[in-house]
């Protein structure tokens, strides 16, 4: 996803310029300032949403089959979702979540009522008899209602296209895909697969994830679309795309490439959507195979600006190059493609294969899938544009808060997870200064946690373990603090020395570093203690590679 935090973002900035009038002015005010400015107290509701709590902890997810009716005339849905679940501890209640703006019908366990309790979101339901560890289980939750429209796009929408015809579709990352329909909503645990039947009136096209089963004709003027998900889906990714679709599709070796869009932008897309061939190449040359071959890609016109809903990515860049029609990092690099495309499809390989399991980490997804982009740059267009393009992402990054938010309150992280993110990974690579090293790393480190639901703890020790560097401290310091590393330098021309070191909150920050001569870079190993060395350079000579690694630097 891109953007969709920056309303609750601006409120952060109001409440951290209260802060700054407080502490006054000047650049240790603002560390202190935002480091004592603590977030409002999670809601009942965003603990309810966001802990792994008892009633979800003793059971896993296998599957999901929702099955819903969508009635554009009374803006309604109605349906139900076939839950199948193993308990991992014997146990008579779980937790699933459901909107309160929408009705639980029933629940039933075979043809056995269940009982439930509804706490804001949460739906806890009760099993008259205990279900045991190990065993599985299906319950059939049914719901409807008129579900929520939460923003300009999020959570579900009925519209209509330029042409009067009904565009409904669904965008619920924020909110949660409980805005919609019944399921266990959080990050942790995913189904393994999962069928989507959407019964639509006849002469409509839904376009959900997975693979197109086929459609059947219900008689009554409607007509149910069946789609088959066959890997593990977070559950915001699970989306309806409901339209006056027309279809054209192409190949990518054994990849099906299928497209969907108003008929008047036919022509358009056909040109556009060439891209997704050289995305889906350059991807796959850093990270191996497409995450969801057997599903197919998919790219579906939406009037918002785009969402990475899994193998079925939507797209309202309006068929030109950049963001939303600006340079999106401003240095002649983002108009050469077209963004939404190459980032929501980034999201393919991080944010739906490798997933966080808990949103306060979402950096997995955004900052990774930033990095992605840089990628798509340097294997289209070459190294030299890949550097300006992400150093263009520099006077986006705000450096207000740390990127990893707190756990187990559904908090959305800052905006600087996407572009401090990506801005940290391609230090990374500098700090490895080996790049076929560094390719081996992050190919491997995504093949290793392909499909799976991770927290930063995995990452970083991961990147310890295989490169035998102690890197906690480089990452705790980008991720975990609101300032990145100054490095100092303190000249001393009559001398001929230069004294070195880091500024950083880590204490055993430690970061080599190419400084001296542009054109001959040394490396040297600042750490949070002064260090001397010699050097021929003048104060104004002495330059520092800040274009290879993110970092502030002061000069004496
Ligand atoms: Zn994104």
């Amino acid at each position: 996803m891109i953007g969709s935090n920056f309303c609750k973002l601006r409120a952060q900035v109001v409440v951290f310029l209260m802060f700054m009038a407080a502490a006054g002015s000047g650049h240790a005010a603002l560390q202190q300032a935002t480091a004592s400015a603590t977030p409002a107290a999670p809601s009942r509701a965003d603990i309810l949403r966001g802990a792994y709590g008892p009633y979800r902890v003793n059971n896993d997810l296998l599957s999901y089959h929702l099955d819903v009716r969508v009635d554009p005339e009374k803006q309604s849905i109605s349906g139900k979702n076939s839950v199948r679940f193993k308990m991992l501890a014997d146990g008579t209640r779980i937790q699933l979540d459901l909107h309160p703006a929408l009705a639980v019908d029933k629940i039933l366990l075979g043809a056995t009522p269940l009982t439930y309790v509804r706490d804001s979101g949460a739906v806890f339901v009760d099993f008259p008899e205990t279900l045991h560890a190990g065993q599985e289980y299906t319950i059939d939750f049914y719901y409807s209602g008129h579900p929520l429209q939460t923003a300009r796009f999020g959570g579900f929408t009925f519209a209509k296209d330029p042409a009067g015809h009904p565009w409904i579709y669904t965008a619920c990352e924020d909110i949660g895909a409980s805005v919609w329909w019944p399921n266990k909503d959080q990050w942790r645990d995913e189904v393994e697969n999962m069928q989507i039947s959407v019964a639509i009136p006849n002469g409509l096209v839904d376009v959900s994830n997975g693979k197109f089963v086929g459609k059947t004709d219900l008689g009554d003027g409607y007509t149910r679309w069946d789609w088959l998900v066959q890997y593990p889906i977070n559950n915001y990714d699970v989306s309806l795309n409901i339209g006056n679709y027309v279809h054209f599709s192409d190949q990518l070796g054994d990849l099906p490439l299928d497209f969907y869009v108003l008929p008047e932008d036919l022509d358009k897309a056909k040109k556009q959507f060439a891209q997704a061939k050289g995305m889906i190449e350059a991807y796959q040359h850093y990270f191996g195979e497409y995450p969801f071959q057997k599903d197919g890609y998919k790219l579906i016109e939406v009037p918002y600006s785009g969402m990475e809903h899994q193998s079925a990515v939507t797209y309202g860049n309006h068929f030109t190059n950049g963001y939303l029609g600006r340079d999106w990092t401003g240095v002649g690099v983002s108009p050469k493609f077209d963004f939404i495309i190459i980032h929501e499809s980034g999201h393919e390989w991080f944010g739906n294969s490798v997933s966080a399991a808990d949103r306060s980490d979402m950096w997995i997804h955004e900052g990774w899938t930033t990095y992605l982009e840089v990628l798509y740059v340097e294997y289209t267009f070459g190294h030299e544009d890949a550097i300006k393009y992400v150093n263009g992402y520099k006077p986006k990054v705000q450096n207000r808060e740390p990127i990893i938010a707190e756990r187990g309150i559904a908090a959305t992280p800052p905006q600087d997870m996407y572009f401090k993110g990506a801005l940290f990974l391609n230090t990374l690579r500098s700090v490895i200064n080996d790049d076929p090293r560094w390719f081996a790393l992050i190919h491997d480190f995504y093949q290793h946690f392909k499909y799976q639901n991770i927290m930063t703890e995995d990452v970083v020790a991961y990147f310890n373990q295989q490169t035998g560097m102690n890197l906690t401290p480089l990452f705790d310091q980008y991720l975990r603090h609101t300032a990145i590393p100054t490095l100092e330098l303190k000249f001393n021309e009559a001398e001929g020395t230069v004294d070195y070191r880091w500024q950083a909150d880590e204490p055993d920050f430690a970061m080599p570093i190419r400084a001296g001569k542009k054109t001959d870079w040394q490396i040297i190993q600042p750490t949070t203690y002064w260090q001397t060395m010699k050097t021929p350079l003048k104060k104004n000579e002495f330059d520092v590679a800040t274009d290879l690694y993110f970092v502030n630097v002061s000069k004496q």
